[in-house]
């Protein structure tokens, strides 16, 4: 498949084992973008936490269990946190296996945003990549990232334009988007379903906003997602009338695009940078049309006006006006973006890009 195949490390997030849930969109970063290097020939070991299962079709990826206490999240700690680490951590117990196996392999392309690993970087003779999961959440890491884009900027890749627009960075960004395994998402052509949002159930996700914009319209909005926040979830749920929001818990991918599929439009109201937005890709591949702000990720991933609808941020009675305008689009168009720009295909032949320029450029 690919002229030179690679021996690749990759290194899990250290929040969660991969399938629990808790990773948020990298664990299904991580499982495509496996999935699409194997299938590229390349020879594939991945470090997670224990009881991390591989997802169907990668089993030729050889796993390396670490066991520890999780990376406390960067996006619920204050912007001025200082870098934490818990005893018996994940995150140094990852970085001893990777500095280990990692120094027979071609490269090592961490998925954990933290900041060991970027500063590590520059220090060691192993070839670390970091794929940045984040927009700027934190001065600490920030500066980290900038910092580690100075010494060598071919290290670092963003999902999006906008993600990285949160770093000042010496080049243009290298962008290699996210992939989707799209024979799991099966296109729906019925368009009179109900309203549906995804997510972590947390404030930076701005629930509350799509809770308003349904409620507007006099209609439920059914929500899928874990309550990680469950005050908050609370909070949600009196600003609207009863019955308004339809909790239907964190469910498996498959589940959760046969139900989602079945939706009239998703909406999408990050309060955040969202670094890409899967939900909304994986809509999409489902035939979903997107309500979004015009805000991060997401207001680079829908084509308004044809695959959904971008409106001004944090303004609700815009959503409620886009989503009355849903009917207009077609939902095969929505498809049609997927297969061309997030493909799991697509996105590991990216990542192979991304790897093979950085190594190419090593002295
Ligand atoms: N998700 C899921 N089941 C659910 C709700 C969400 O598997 O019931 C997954 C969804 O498929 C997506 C991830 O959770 O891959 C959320 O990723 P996103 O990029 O939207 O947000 P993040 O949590 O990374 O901020």
């Amino acid at each position: 498949m690919t002229s030179r195949p690679l021996d690749l490390i990759l290194v899990s997030t250290p929040i969660g084992g991969l399938g629990s849930g808790r990773g948020g969109g990298v664990e299904l970063t991580l499982s495509s973008l496996l999935k699409g290097l194997v299938d590229r020939d390349h020879r594939v070991r991945l470090i997670a936490a224990e009881g991390s299962q591989l997802p169907e079709g990668c089993e030729a990826v050889e796993l390396l269990t670490a066991q520890g206490l999780d990376q406390p999240s960067w996006q619920h700690l204050d912007g001025e946190s200082p870098v934490l680490i818990p005893r018996a951590g994940l995150l140094p117990r990852f970085l001893d296996i990777a500095l280990n196996v990692g120094a027979e392999a071609d490269a090592v392309i961490n998925f954990g945003y933290d900041w060991l690993p970027l500063w590590i970087t520059p220090h060691v003779s192993q070839r670390l990549f970091h794929l940045i999961s984040m927009g700027a959440v934190a001065d600490v890491m920030r500066d980290q990232i900038e910092a580690l884009a100075s010494w060598d900027q071919q290290r670092l890749a963003f999902h999006t334009a906008r993600q990285a627009a949160d770093f000042r960075l010496p080049q243009p960004p290298r962008v290699v988007g996210n992939g989707f395994d799209l024979s799991r998402y099966q296109f729906r052509q019925e368009a009179g379903g109900p309203l549906g949002w995804a997510g972590r159930v947390a404030p930076e996700k701005g629930l509350e906003d799509a809770a308003a914009a349904a409620a507007a319209l006099g209609e439920q909005l059914l929500v899928w997602g874990l309550r990680e926040d469950p005050a908050y979830a609370e909070a949600v749920e009196a600003m609207v009338p009863t019955g308004t929001l339809q909790w239907r818990g964190f469910l498996p991918n498959a589940e959760l695009q046969e139900e989602l599929g079945r939706c009239r439009a998703l909406i999408n109201t990050p309060k955040w940078n969202e670094a890409y937005g899967n939900v909304v890709v994986e809509a999409l591949a489902c035939g979903v049309p997107v309500v979004a702000y015009d805000r991060g990720g997401p207001g680079e991933l829908v084509q308004s006006g044809q695959t959904g609808f971008l409106v001004e941020p944090d303004n609700v009675s815009a959503l409620s006006d886009a989503l009355k305008r849903v009917p207009e689009l077609d939902r095969a168009d929505c498809r049609t973006w997927v297969e061309a720009n997030a493909t799991q295909e697509v996105f590991a032949r990216r990542v192979e890009d991304w790897v093979l320029a950085g190594l190419s450029s090593l002295p």
